[in-house]
């Protein structure tokens, strides 16, 4: 079986415009609406072809297609209008539900008079806002003022919107539900009611101070608890405390991201603490102990054995960051680096060489010793 065109199925010409499309479809999917035509097979037929048509003319990528290439752009699809898959809901077995969007779509659009959508949603946005602590901070744990510019309940309404602080109206056109029916026809169309956009509720009395909205440009201070361990990054989430939402609306909520600024003394390494401290090469050598900082702001003292090498590590257990609810802490560790003297007189010169002369290799420089021994083979081989 052949299928008609689609274009003559709905009676229009193949350049119809979407809007002719449009109230073709409208007129012949009425004339024939099984509601109207109850247990007539052919309007039935008649109706699923109608359909078929406007469903793929009024896709533009689906038209295109079926210009180019007619019915079997579709392959696979609802031969003859018997349905077979192809397009979803068009098989006409347990009623037209696939047909419900086009309808609304349409349907809704003359409603507006094509334009305007209604508002998605009446809940405030959520925020962000960046906070920078200090890593003394971070161990303690702190509260932090933050002053924050945001939409804030109107004080006038208490955010209702409504003059007084009174709550708004129910929706007389839609009895508070947001929804309306409506008769288009043979049709039973159920679209947001156009009166409060939904909401189910309308403002007879808008307050002066906030034209209605229920919320106003502000500034708000808050006291925000970072708890004591937290990681740079965090983000901390309070709860409402984003942008007032419409007319007494969900608030949204406030993400507060906290970034630790680096220390001058402390490099953290997730609980651990570390911490660099030039010593003498003359301690190094000799031994010694040097008084380093905690993070806490006391002071701890490390012994330092003869004979230290740059780099070399000192563990401080128990002494880097508290870690986020628990009781026990991170370590410190202690590295050190050496610092060769620099801007020597005459007479420390003479010292140092004379400390020189007297040092054995083999015992005081063994890895010099050692270097230039594997040099020397290597050069004789
Ligand atoms: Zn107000
Ligand atoms: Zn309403």
């Amino acid at each position: 079986m052949s299928k008609q065109d689609y274009y003559e199925v709905l009676g229009v010409q193949k350049g119809a415009s979407a809007q002719e499309l449009k109230s073709a479809y409208r007129k012949k999917a009425m004339q024939y609406h099984p509601d109207k035509n109850p247990g007539d097979k052919v309007a039935e037929k008649k109706f699923k072809e109608v359909s078929e048509a406007y469903e793929v003319l009024s896709n533009d990528q689906k038209r295109a297609a079926y210009d180019q290439y007619g019915h079997s752009a579709f392959q696979g699809g609802a031969g003859g209008g018997a349905g077979s898959g192809g397009f979803g809901g068009f098989d006409g077995q347990g009623g037209f539900g696939g047909f419900s969007d086009i309808f609304e779509n349409m349907f809704s659009d003359f409603a507006n008079g094509g334009q305007s959508r209604q508002e998605a949603s009446f809940r405030g946005d959520d925020l962000r806002y960046d906070l920078e602590i200090t890593l003394k901070e971070a161990y303690i744990g702190v509260k932090q003022e933050v002053s924050l510019s945001k939409l804030t309940a109107c004080d006038g309404c208490k955010g209702t919107g409504v003059a007084d602080g009174k709550q708004p109206d129910q929706c007389g056109t839609c009895n508070g539900s947001g929804r309306v029916r409506m008769q288009q026809g043979f049709f039973m169309m159920e679209r947001t009611c156009s009166t409060c956009q939904g909401a189910g509720k309308v403002i007879k009395n808008p307050c002066t101070s906030c034209r209605g909205r229920g919320h106003k440009k502000g500034t708000k201070k808050l006291q925000v608890s970072i708890p004591s361990g937290i990681e740079s990054g965090v983000q901390i989430r309070l709860v409402g405390e984003g942008n007032a939402g419409t007319q007494g609306a969900q608030a949204g909520d406030l993400y507060v991201f906290v970034h630790i600024k680096p220390h001058d003394l402390f490099q953290r390494k997730g609980a651990d603490l570390m911490c660099q401290v030039p010593i003498s090469m003359v301690m190094a050598a000799t031994g010694g102990s040097i008084e380093v900082p905690t993070i806490e702001g006391g002071r701890v003292t490390v012994k330092i054995p003869a004979g230290t090498q740059p780099g070399d590590k000192f563990r401080l257990k128990d002494k880097g960051m508290t870690i986020y609810r628990r009781s026990s802490r991170g370590d410190m560790y202690v590295q050190v680096s050496i610092e060769i003297p620099k801007n020597l007189t005459k007479e420390q010169k003479e010292i140092l060489s004379q400390f020189n002369d007297s040092s054995k290799e083999e015992k005081n420089q063994p890895d010099s010793f050692n270097f230039f021994k594997k040099v020397k083979k290597f050069l004789d081989d």
